[in-house]
Order: C-alpha cells, then structure tokens, then sequence
C-alpha cells in the first residue's frame, strides 16, 4: 500500500471511529456506546470482514486493530460509510496487545490471513507465535476463541504446532474450508485473492 502522508491527520479527524494515539488504552470499553461482548480482529488488512461481522451482529463489539495507518484508511471510509455503532478501531502493533487490554476483558479473537514471516529466524513476528498466544490468553476472558484463517500450508502447521505446543484445545480444524463453505463464513480480501488463484484456505479455532 503506498505511502499517505495525509493518513495520520485523515485518522485523526475520525477519532470517532478510529483510536489513532491510543487514547482508549486500558479503557476500551468507554469507546463504544454500549456494553456488550468484544470480539477483536487482528491486521484487518481494508477491513471487508470486521465491518461484515459487525453488521451481521449488533449485539457484540468489535474491535479491528491494525498497524498500518495507509491500510487502516480503508477500513475507517468503510466503516464510516456504514455508521455501525459497535464497530471501532485502533492503530495498534500487536505487540502491544497487553498495555492496551485489560487481563480477561476481550470475548474473541480473529486472525486471518496473517503475514507468514516464512523465515526461522522471524519466527517470532508470526501472530501465532507462543509470544502472542502468552497475550491472547492474558487478554481473552476464559475458554474463548481464537479463529485462525490463512492459505499459508507453512503458516498453518507452525500454528498447529504452536497452539498444541501451549496446551490449547482445538475446537475445529479445516482443511479446505471453501469446499463446503459454511454459511458464516466471511471471505476477507486475502481470502478472495489466494482462493481465486486455486489455493485452499485452512481454518483453526481453539481455546485455552
Ligand atoms: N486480514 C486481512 C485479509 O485477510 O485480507 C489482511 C491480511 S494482510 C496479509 C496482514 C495484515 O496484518 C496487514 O494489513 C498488516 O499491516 C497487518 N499486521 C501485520 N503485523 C501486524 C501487527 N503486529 N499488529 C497489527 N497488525 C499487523
């Protein structure tokens, strides 16, 4: 994605949507009007499946997070077009996970599409990577989910692994999710591109 150098004051004059300096950290909540479940989206990408999601359920928060201000544009004008209550955003790098949640305050987490980082030696910047699972249990309030959708074969054995690895329990694996596509799945842009060229897309969801 090219470089805005108009982005920042772009997110910053949609502060209603967008928590562009991480004003709601540690109080996140405050952020939408109502109180209800909050389910995260980790690197939305240009958002088609946060503001899809929240759409189809009004009765539960979302929260899409992503590290990139030229990308977070295109959620915000989505999001801004279809003025859901309970649809928000945060220019946040997951690494960053634990300063900005509260211990056990978020009800799920969606992670698709995640970059591969396909080298052993940036292991650790994968999203699946025990790193991120010790926050992801921290944040996440007991037996919830976390659903990984990705196309990467190398990205979702690492994960496989990974998650086994830290003792989580898988609730569902698939192999090839478009085959028989269930009726809530929502395609994401990645998801399009990569089924579009004949590659299958994997899907875990476990707890810890
Ligand atoms: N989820 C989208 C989809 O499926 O179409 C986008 C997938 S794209 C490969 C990965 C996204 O994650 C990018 O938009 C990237 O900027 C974001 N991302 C990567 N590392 C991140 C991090 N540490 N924190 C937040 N977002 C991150």
């Amino acid at each position: 994605m090219r470089n805005k150098p108009w982005a920042f004051d772009y997110l910053k004059s949609n502060a209603h949507l967008v928590d562009v300096e991480e004003n709601y950290k540690g109080r996140i909540k405050e952020f939408f009007p109502k109180e209800q479940d909050l389910h995260i989206e980790i690197g939305t990408g240009m958002g088609t499946f946060i503001t899809s999601l929240a759409a189809r359920n009004p009765n539960i928060n979302y929260l899409g997070i992503e590290i990139d201000k030229n990308v977070m544009i295109r959620v915000v004008e989505k999001a801004e077009a279809l003025k859901l209550d309970n649809l928000r955003l945060v220019l946040l790098d997951a690494n960053h996970l634990n300063d900005y949640f509260q211990v056990s305050e978020v009800d799920k987490i969606y992670l698709n599409f995640s970059d591969p980082w396909p080298k052993n030696r940036h292991a650790k910047r994968r999203l699946t990577h025990s790193t991120f699972l010790t926050s992801y249990k921290s944040i996440l309030r007991e037996d919830a989910i976390v659903e990984f959708k990705t196309d990467n074969r190398g990205l979702f054995e690492f994960s496989l692994m990974s998650m086994n690895e830290f003792g989580m329990t898988f609730q569902n694996i698939n192999l090839d999710v478009h085959a028989e596509e269930p009726e809530e799945n929502i395609r994401t842009e990645y998801e399009e591109k990569f089924s579009s060229q004949g590659h299958k897309i994997y899907w875990i969801q476990a707890s810890f």
